[in-house]
């Protein structure tokens, strides 16, 4: 039998789809790991193979994001959640002010632990709004003394994204990536941090990369855990304790992958027809709607809906049917939601629209 048959496009919004031949790759040989006779899940992170994937992973990954030598990629577990914290607990130390862009649930997260350890201003909110469109924010409304500012670059569950990249002067800008990396080319010099969890965009869930600027390291108050210090993980190459290894062996492979097919850019390119070929079919359909303003879409999170709660129900039970699976929006917004990652074929947003067509015709 051949297995890709059973293979469904999934929509969620994370964990969400892999590229199937990375992932043949690794089961070919997941339990003789390039003929060493084990699993990368069995292999001590201290040995030459595992130190092999690690310097290679990051050599593929600065490649195809182009990170200047004066940033360190690290690899911490705890997911965007423990980033939440970190990047605080990190960052406060003159004036222990920080600024966030309020664009969504996991903006408004990060904001709230911020909250524990400092000064949490909120420069900007599109709450009222449901968080429909982005705030244009301007320098000169971040308070000067800031450590840093914050930003969600790609808001997941309302599906939209910073059509632009704040201005901070000599503030460090932190973005939070989860559900962006890698689809699009970004100038990783405008930021200080760049963080995101893997199970968006990258692999597994489990492991977290960070980007950080040099400088900002070594500023952690030293009574906070070990752990939780950027600069334990940056001197250590994410080996201070055992890494998720399995996970970033996977990210690993689809760094490589990406690199050996036109790196960030062909994605980019095709994240963006994907994206068009579903905004351009829902904005001339007389049943879907996108509540979201045009200039901030999400090229990864498109969310529709039929304006009818009952309807929405039966599309994301038929779809699943079909083979769609995860098109319910989150729990708090209701409606749909296709995840359109770097994973998701043409094929697969084909289908959606297909399916979406009949459904149309079916329930004028
Ligand atoms: C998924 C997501 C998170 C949370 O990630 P966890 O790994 O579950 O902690 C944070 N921020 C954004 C933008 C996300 O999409």
């Amino acid at each position: 039998m051949n297995k890709k048959n059973n293979r469904v496009f999934n929509f969620s919004a994370g964990p969400s789809m892999l590229p199937l031949d990375v992932m043949e790759d690794i089961a070919a040989e997941l339990t003789d790991y390039q003929g060493c006779g084990q699993s990368v899940m069995e292999m001590s992170h201290r040995s030459a193979e595992f130190e092999k994937i690690i310097e290679d992973a990051e050599k593929n990954l600065r490649e195809i994001m182009n990170i200047p030598d004066n940033y360190k990629v690290i690899y911490v577990q705890g997911g965007g959640t423990l980033q939440f914290a970190m990047v605080p607990l990190n960052l406060f130390k003159s004036s222990k002010k920080a600024d966030y862009i309020l664009t969504g649930a996991w903006a408004k997260k990060a904001a709230e632990e911020a909250k524990k350890f400092g000064d949490v201003k909120i420069t900007a909110s599109s709450e009222l709004d449901n968080f429909v469109y982005i705030p244009q924010v301007m320098k000169e409304e971040f308070r000067s003394d800031a450590d840093y500012v914050h930003i969600t670059l790609n808001n997941t569950i309302y599906g939209t994204k910073f059509p632009y990249i704040p201005e901070t002067g000599d503030i460090p800008l932190v973005a939070d990536m989860s559900s962006c990396i890698l689809s699009e080319e970004i100038d990783v010099t405008k930021f200080g941090i760049i963080y995101a969890g893997a199970q968006k965009n990258i692999g597994p869930a489990g492991v977290t990369i960070v980007i950080i600027r040099e400088d900002l390291l070594g500023n952690a108050p030293k009574e906070i855990p070990t752990y939780l210090d950027y600069k334990i993980h940056a001197d250590n190459g994410s080996m201070y304790n055992t890494p998720p290894c399995f996970g970033i062996y996977v990210a690993g492979e689809v760094f490589k992958k990406i690199k050996a097919t036109g790196g960030v850019r062909a994605l980019e390119k095709i994240n963006k027809e994907k994206a068009k070929m579903l905004y351009d079919y829902i904005d001339q359909s007389s049943l879907y709607s996108c509540p979201v303003a045009e200039r901030d879409r999400s090229l990864m999170n498109v969310v529709f809906i039929t304006g009818d709660k009952d309807l929405d129900k039966k599309f994301t039970a038929e779809s699943k049917s079909a083979g769609l699976i995860n098109l319910a929006g989150h729990r708090s917004i209701g409606g749909m939601r296709a995840s359109i990652y770097n994973a998701m074929p043409k094929e697969g947003v084909e289908k959606l629209m297909d399916f979406m067509k009949n459904f149309e015709t079916e329930n004028k």
